[in-house]
């Protein structure tokens, strides 16, 4: 046997597809359609000018100058770039470097935290339909699951979540808002949840799409000690490329996370991408109103699609979950291909009938609302 034996419970991800064979209108990976901001490429560019050698050193380990400017960011923004003035102000508390760690994009981030928090000894709570990634890992690192449905309106089941949880002492995980249904929990949903949920067990909120919705759960760390939360720059600051995601969390817990780290890998993030994102917090003001267009354009569509006789489900993301009754998710999927543009359709059962529509620009937009209105 040249294969290790763990192997057997790898079912690795499936992102969505990148074809080369056709330039496509991406809308199926929940990409941002607007570039990262001028300063990016001119931080990049003195970064390299400067000096050409810094190419060939080691990065800051600890990427420190990034973590400071992501919680000066955050302090900023109060965790959500769709904040009110007022809500922005409400941050009950100052975010410190140290409650920030810096990993190559959220999904390694991801995998160090369930490294850190989570054991094989019990399983860990998710709901059923959430972001795939999270099975996966549990296969990685051989973490039992409970999946558990969620309610019919497609929203969690928070209370069976709950209970699951309070069974097994376990740990809990889900994406606010959730993939690919796009529903947010309130924070004062969440903080209802924490309270009720194991002291003892880490509680993981993945907010890669809370930029475009309503409100982070960040100030929630001023009372738990025991929440982490997970942001990426992927989505809402234009970054998928570079490969930047943190988490913020308690001190202590970060500190963690850094021993697993620096067990794994010592520089997960490179130079370029420390001075690239710098300069992208530094600048967020032009990524906040990027946001702002992209969640014109999804109440858009999602009016567009509802007129026509389509569920949408309302999203607070950068996408939307939709479905149309008597057309195959798979039909519509291959019909707005033959038109140059790229969806998501998932062939789980329970979700085949709808596609995932990333929000593009109102031009992409425009061509994918004449294209649907032949389906
Ligand atoms: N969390 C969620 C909920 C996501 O949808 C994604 C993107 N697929 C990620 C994390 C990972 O994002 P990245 O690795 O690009 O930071």
């Amino acid at each position: 046997m040249l294969l290790a034996k763990r192997l057997e419970n790898l079912h690795p991800y499936v992102p969505g597809e990148q074809p080369k064979d056709r330039v496509y209108i991406k809308l199926n990976a929940n990409e941002n359609p607007y570039p990262p901001c001028k300063a990016v490429a001119k931080a990049v560019k003195k970064a390299v000018a400067k000096n050409i050698s810094n190419l060939g050193l080691y990065p800051d380990p600890d990427s420190n100058d990034l973590r400071f400017a992501i919680a000066e960011m955050l302090n900023e923004t109060g965790g959500c770039f769709n904040n009110s003035k007022e809500a922005k102000k409400a941050l009950p508390f100052t975010i410190t470097p140290d409650m920030i760690f810096c990993g190559n994009g959220s999904d390694e981030v991801l995998s160090f935290v369930f490294y850190t928090f989570f054991d094989s000894d019990r399983p860990l709570v998710m709901p059923e339909f959430t972001y795939s990634f999270y099975p996966v890992y549990c296969g990685y690192y051989n973490i039992p699951m409970c999946q558990v449905p969620l309610k019919e309106t497609w929203e969690l089941d928070v209370d069976k979540m709950l209970e699951e949880a309070n069974k097994n002492d376990s740990a809990i995980i889900f994406a606010n808002p959730n993939a690919p249904t796009g529903i947010a929990l309130k924070r004062a949903e969440v903080a209802a949840m924490i309270e009720k949920a194991p002291k003892d067990k880490i509680f993981i909120v993945d907010e890669a799409y809370a930029d475009f919705g309503d409100e982070s759960c960040i100030p929630l760390l001023e009372k738990y000690d025991n929440l982490v939360i997970v942001r990426t720059f992927s989505k809402s600051l234009s970054f998928a490329g570079m490969r930047l995601g943190y988490i913020v969390a308690s001190p202590d817990l970060v500190r963690s996370v850094f021993t697993v780290k620096n067990s794994f890998n010592h520089f997960p993030v490179d130079f370029l991408a420390q001075k690239a994102g710098i300069a992208s917090c530094e600048n967020y003001d032009y990524c906040e109103e990027n946001a702002r267009k992209v969640v014109a354009e999804r109440e858009s569509i999602t009016k567009f699609l509802r007129e026509r006789g389509w569920f949408v489900i309302d999203s607070k993301t950068n996408f939307i979950f939709a479905k149309k009754d008597g057309v195959k998710g798979t039909d519509i999927y291959q019909a707005v291909k033959k038109a140059g543009i790229l969806i998501r359709h998932f062939a789980t059962p329970g979700i085949e009938e709808f596609v995932r529509i990333s929000i593009g620009t109102k031009k992409q937009m425009d061509l994918l609302k004449s294209v649907l209105e032949e389906v």
